[in-house]
This record gives C-alpha cells, structure tokens and sequence, in this order.
C-alpha cells in the first residue's frame, strides 16, 4: 500500500521524469555487450535508465544517427591543465590520469583542481618526481641532475619508499615509474616501488628502462617484479619502448597473463613519440638504442628536424621533441591485441606537443575502425573506457560506474558520429580539436554540446580512499 503511495507521489503522470534524455541513440555499452537504438534517462549525474521505449525528460538530446559510448578514460595524460582538458573533452576524454610520471605531492595536485575541472581527474604518486625530491635534482618534469644520474643511498631508496607510501595513503591511484628517466636507480630500488604498491593494492604504470632490442629485457625486470610482489603491472605506450621488438613484447605479456599475472598494456596510435631533449632518453648512446638519427627529432615548437649542431644546442635549453621512430607494423600488431588499451601519453603548451594531445581517440575511431577496419566499434571503445576502468578498479572502487552504460553508472558519456569521427591534429599543428564529437557528458552535465566546447566545471577527482 505505502509503496504504491510513493510511487504514485514520484509518477503523477505515471511515467518518472529524469534531468535530461539522450534519445534514439545507438548506444555500444563493452561490458553487456549491448548495441541497439536505446533511449537514455539521467538524473543526478547517473545514468537511470537504459530503455528500448521513449523516456520523459526537462531536457533532451537528440542522438538520432550518433554512437553513445562510455566517456574515454585516458590512462595516460600528462596534460592537466584548463587547456589540455578542452582537447581532451573534444575528443570524448571525460576522465583524464596522469600514471605513468605521477605527482609528488598528491593532496597538493588533488587540491588544485578542486571544483575546477571540464573532466574527472587523477594521478599516481610518481617515483620519479620523488625522486628528484629526494636527490634535489634541478629538472622541470624530468630529471636532468641526480634524479637521472646518481644510484641512491640505502638512505634515500628508503626515503622514496616512504614518500610513495604517503602519497597511497592519501589516495593516490597508483605508482607511476620510469627507469628509463632515471637509469641510475637501480633495480633494487625499482623493486622497493613495486613493493610499496603491492602492500596497497595499486598498480605500477611503468615507461620500461629501455627501448628496441633492450626492451626485452627490460620488461623482464617488470614482470619480475610484479612477480615477486604481486603488484599489478601497466606497461606505457609498448610501441615506443619496445619499437621493432613490440611482437615480443607481446607475447611476453600473452605467457605472464597465461601464468596468472595482472599486467595490461596500452598505445597511442601514432609512428612518432614524444620527449623531453634534456632528459636521460637522449644520454650518449640514444641513436643505437632508439634505431634513429638526428633528422628522425622534430622540434616541437617550431617543427624543424635536428642536426647534430641544433641538437646540441636544444639539449642545453631543453624543450619537447618528436621522435619519429615506431615502425608502422609495431603499431598494427599492438593496437589488434586484445590486451592493449589506448592511452594518449599527450600534453600540450600553449598550443605546441604531439599531435597524441589532442587527437588519439578520435583517430582510432577514424583510422583504425572506419577507414582500415583494424578493430571493430565495440572492440575499439572497450580498449577506451571499459578496460582502463577495469585496470584502476581494484584501488579505486568508483571505477566500477566508470566505463560502462547501464543503470547505476556514472553519466560520463561521448556521442560521436561514426561516420565523419576523426583526428584533426597533425605534427605541425597539434592544437586542433578532433572532428565528429557532437556531444560530451561529464557527471551528467554537457561539457561538449552540439560539437562545441561549454564552459562549465562538472569534473570530479578520480582518487583511491585515503587511509
Ligand atoms: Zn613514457
């Protein structure tokens, strides 16, 4: 009797209302499965309901003709600022993480972007910028000093050890490293990281410390060392470490799976990656490791190549440069694996960077789904959304209503038309949005609508629970 009352009280005209209806759009949900004409209710930044009848909404949408898919989650997106979260929302980026470099103080970064933000975000605790804490390395966002070049003390290993495990307590998402940025830690000290993830349950986001035929080995060391701890392991951008090696490196993660280990992978869909000249990737030796040569570097602010003189002289200054060097077949057999996400690795300043800042998701859509057919829809939005929520689940719990669309999830959502959807962005102009991203929902609010930007603060932090 009392809930027929209730529900006559919520439904006086015997049908519910909801904030707003997305109408009439072919929604692809990677976890059911589902991919029909659906209509979808929204009420309070949640997804209400999933209906094959019309709903009744104060607002609506019409996404008669356009594919509704979960909001993109990248992974890996050095970018996080106003500007890198505008290309990220035009490119159906609703949640945006940097993992793999971290931060070093991870109430400091939370608070920042409090109540600020287009899009969620998040960050590791990152051994690297503690490590330059720690040795005081003089570096911006790589070391170039002791960070890079110095083995640490026991002293100092353990000081590291105990800032990664403050940064977890205070709900970081996981450990972000990158020996090939420090060569000097050693790989007992890599492994004192992985031992304090494991002891919170987080996974470690590694750039492996070498690259072509070294990256063998180098993955060995990761895998070994989630291994020996049980922490999970992500393996950045495999293409660009691993370069003409990458088939192995993938069979390599085929048989550590096979052998009941957590380690995934992801790409970004370009044959050029990015870096910083000063860092410790250009150390004596970089042209044999990489497999490159002087005018294989673009620089990124002007977009000239490099000679040995300029070269020389943009390591003093320091400054992004572009590598071009991940062999085509690299790319093919790694984005086919079911195990690879997409991940952009992106950040742009004032307009300069990798095209990957602006336009990865967009041109695996354009390139990979439409034009080569490299990957079905399906498969391509589940390596977007719902496998880097499945990745970051375990630690941070509020992962389990990102990625999907169903009853309950969270409103995070990217309407595209599959039939222009592409990248825009080029080497030269990085700082272009993507094309066909009509409409973008964060939390529920329309943060890309009708293909344009809004200007609205709907982002929330994606953050583990702080002990
Ligand atoms: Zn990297």
């Amino acid at each position: 009797m009392r809930l027929t009352w209730l529900f006559l009280l919520l439904t006086p005209l015997g049908a519910q209302q909801y904030d707003l209806v997305i109408r009439n759009g072919r929604v692809i949900d990677p976890e059911s499965g589902l991919d029909a004409i659906r209509h979808l209710g929204i009420s309070a930044g949640r997804i209400e309901a999933v209906s094959a009848a019309p709903l009744d909404g104060r607002a609506t949408i019409d996404a008669t003709g356009l594919v509704v898919a979960p909001g993109f989650i990248d992974l890996h997106s050095h970018g996080q600022d106003a500007e890198n979260y505008r290309y990220k929302a035009m490119d159906g980026v609703t949640t945006a993480l940097e993992m793999e470099v971290g931060v070093a103080d991870v109430d400091a970064w939370y608070d920042k972007r409090k109540s600020q933000t287009l899009i969620n975000y998040g960050a590791s605790i990152g051994h690297i910028p503690v490590r330059m804490r720690v040795m005081h390395d003089p570096g911006a966002f790589l070391p170039t000093g002791d960070a890079a070049h110095r083995a640490a003390t026991d002293a100092e290993i353990a000081e590291c050890r105990r800032q990664i495990e403050h940064g977890l307590a205070r709900g970081a998402i996981g450990v972000g490293m990158g020996p090939h940025y420090t060569p000097a830690a050693s790989r007992w000290e890599i492994l004192e990281m992985f031992r304090a993830a494991a002891h919170s349950g987080a996974a470690c986001f590694v750039h492996l410390r070498n690259a072509g035929d070294e990256s063998v080995a180098a993955l060995e060391e990761v895998i070994a060392a989630s291994a020996l701890t049980g922490a999970p392991v992500h393996v950045a951008h495999i293409t660009s470490n691993g370069l003409r090696s990458t088939p192995r490196l993938l069979r390599m993660i085929a048989e550590a799976r096979a052998r009941k280990l957590d380690i995934s992978t992801e790409l970004y869909p370009y044959t050029a990656a990015m870096s910083a000249i000063e860092s410790a990737l250009f150390d004596p030796g970089w042209q044999s490791v990489l497999g490159i040569g002087y005018h294989d570097l673009q620089w990124a602010e002007t977009g000239e190549r490099l000679t040995a003189e300029s070269f020389a002289r943009y390591r003093r200054t320091g400054g992004g440069v572009i590598l071009h060097m991940i062999p085509p077949s690299a790319l093919d057999a790694a984005i086919a694996s079911p195990f690879v996400m997409i991940a952009s690795d992106g950040g742009l300043r004032n307009g300069k960077g990798h095209p990957r800042s602006s336009g990865t998701f967009a041109r695996v859509l354009g390139r990979y789904v439409r034009e080569t057919g490299a990957l079905s829809l399906i498969d391509a939005i589940r390596k977007m959304s719902l496998m880097p929520a499945e990745r970051l689940q375990q630690r941070v719990p509020a992962m389990r209503n990102k990625g999907r669309i169903r009853e309950g999830a969270d409103a995070d959502l990217t309407l595209f038309d599959p039939a222009t959807v592409t990248d825009a962005s080029t080497y030269e102009d990085p700082a272009r949005y993507s094309i066909g991203i009509r409409y973008v929902l964060v939390n529920g609010a329309p943060v890309v609508k009708d293909g344009k930007l809004q200007d609205v603060t709907p982002g929330r932090p994606v953050r583990a629970p702080i002990e």
